[in-house]
């Protein structure tokens, strides 16, 4: 077996510049790897030719069992609030960053994997994943790049031929290969701020986020004061993130600390689901009893994480400004304030967008009420605004879509007035999203051995904006009616 891995580079900037915020490690050992699925535009993105990456020597290196010479890979270090409360070592407990390459865009991207076996963070975990949980995780996040949102990509997902113990009982196992644009979380500042605190040296804080700048947001360099600059970027980009969530109705399910990126890219995908019909409450996660990271709270629990990364930065802020406590607090107060302003800007121009209307102040007050009909009607959040633009067009879909239907044709005849663009309306609407139970169809097939599913899924929510005859089954919501929940056992 010839090496794919020679050919390849892979660079440690991190673990170069970012020493005790990680430890040296290896991938497990997997007698008899097979590729159940393979990203190939995101493998030429990456400059990989996928029909190599298919070869036996081309999972050898996929599964990190052949690195390129110099590879250095390692787990990384990062505490997190999960569900509110505080964990000082999460880390990577089953993951390994295998380095850093640089894609034909000229980007640095991580090639990370998830379920390669235990590490020092492992925490009693057995440090693997199962098939379902590392195919969900692919077949979401190439919908939401598909969607047009920032976030970190599968490039395989892996066999790894051992069964592996779960609530459920045994379940084959699998290693995902993820790209993305850093691992850099809201939770490793946590960890790099408790150290921090202990050796009352800002060493190592600093050089992280000297780190996340110059990755990430290279302008905070510049400014007066490059940690306030830094929350900044990074306020900005969470709120509009999480705005792109909520026009898709997308509900994360475990927006704790450590799943908060600083690229501002969606990251870990488990209990997460698309709503289908309207409720702010909505919740996936069988463990979130609280609602915490129900649909409607996302905006807020994301300015709450974001506080806690301000937290995080305040010995920076503080040298910045001469060692006054007070005075770093009032520097990064205002800043977290502007993410209302953030979210609602981005909230505004793409809900509007979904009715097909210009943005002014009259036509948000209008979305409002059709927000409040729609959630009345638990109208399926989806298919809706397909049909609306139907309506802009002459038809009834969406008006059937409601009992009461003189409160809808009362609202519709003032937003007809208005003149909504209904080809501008099918060109951010999707019709295809990874529905539930599609999914969950899929990756029990994918379980028991028949991929065909999933990869009939991947193709169909790949070309989310387009009607495709034949595919009708993708675009209606769960016909027995949903009352879905994900488990976090994954
Ligand atoms: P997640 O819910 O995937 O964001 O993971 C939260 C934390 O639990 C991270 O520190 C993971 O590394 C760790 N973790 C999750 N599953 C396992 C597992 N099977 N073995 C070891 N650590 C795990
Ligand atoms: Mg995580």
């Amino acid at each position: 077996m010839s090496s794919v891995a020679a050919d390849l580079t892979l660079e440690n900037t991190f673990a170069r510049d970012l020493d005790g915020l990680f430890v040296p490690w290896q991938a497990a050992q997997f007698p008899e790897p097979a590729l159940l699925a393979l990203n190939e535009e995101l493998a030429r993105e990456l400059g990989l030719d996928p029909a190599t990456l298919a070869t036996p020597a081309g999972i050898a290196l996929l599964i990190g069992a052949d690195l390129p010479a110099g590879a250095a890979p390692i787990a990384q270090g990062y505490a997190g609030h999960q569900f509110g409360g505080y964990s000082p070592r999460l880390g990577d407990g089953r993951a390994l960053l295998l380095g850093e390459l640089t894609d034909a865009a000229g980007r640095r991207r991580d090639l990370h994997l998830k379920g390669s076996g235990g590490t020092p963070f492992s925490r009693g975990g057995d440090g693997k994943a199962a098939v379902g949980p590392m195919l969900r995780e692919y077949v979401i996040g190439e919908a939401m790049h598909a969607l047009g949102v920032p976030t970190t990509r599968a490039l395989a997902v892996l066999g790894t031929s051992e069964q592996i113990a779960r609530e459920e009982g045994l379940l084959p196992g699998a290693v995902l290969v993820r790209v993305a644009a850093s691992h850099l979380r809201v939770g490793s500042f946590q960890y790099a701020a408790a150290m921090t605190a202990a050796k009352k040296d800002p060493t190592i804080l600093r050089r992280l986020a000297d780190y996340a700048i110059a990755r990430h947001h290279p302008a905070a360099a510049e400014a007066d004061q490059p940690y306030v600059a830094l929350l900044e970027a990074v306020t900005q980009r969470q709120a509009e993130l999480v705005a792109r969530w909520m026009c898709l109705g997308f509900v994360h399910g475990v927006m704790n600390t450590d799943n908060v990126t600083i690229s501002g890219e969606t990251i870990d995908y488990g209990p997460c689901a698309f709503m289908e019909g309207y409720d702010p409450g909505t919740v996936f996660s069988s463990i979130d009893h609280a609602g915490r990271y129900a649909y409607a709270n996302q905006p807020p629990i994301t300015l709450w994480n974001l506080s806690r990364f301000a937290e995080s930065l305040l010995p920076l802020v503080n040298e910045d400004v001469d060692e006054d406590q007070e005075a770093a607090v009032a520097k990064v107060v205002p800043v977290l304030d502007t993410f209302a302003d953030h979210f609602a800007a981005a909230w505004r121009a793409g809900m509007l967008a979904k009715v097909g209307l210009a943005d002014t102040g009259d036509n948000v007050e209008l979305l409002q009420e059709l927000l409040a009909l729609m959630q009345t009607a638990r109208v399926d959040w989806t298919s809706f605004w397909r049909a609306l633009a139907q309506d802009a067009r002459g038809g009834t879909v969406a008006r059937d879509m409601f009992l009461a239907r003189e409160d809808f044709d009362a609202w519709a005849t003032r937003w007809l007035d208005r003149k909504p663009d209904a080809e501008a309306m099918d060109a951010v609407n999707p019709v295809y999203i990874p529905r539930n139970h599609k999914v969950q169809e899929a990756l029990d097939a994918a379980t028991t051995g028949d991929l065909g599913p999933v990869t009939r899924l991947i193709e169909v929510i790949r070309e989310p904006y387009v009607v495709r005859p034949g595919l009708e089954a993708y675009a209606e919501p769960d016909p027995n009616g949903g009352g879905y929940v994900t488990f976090c056992g994954t």
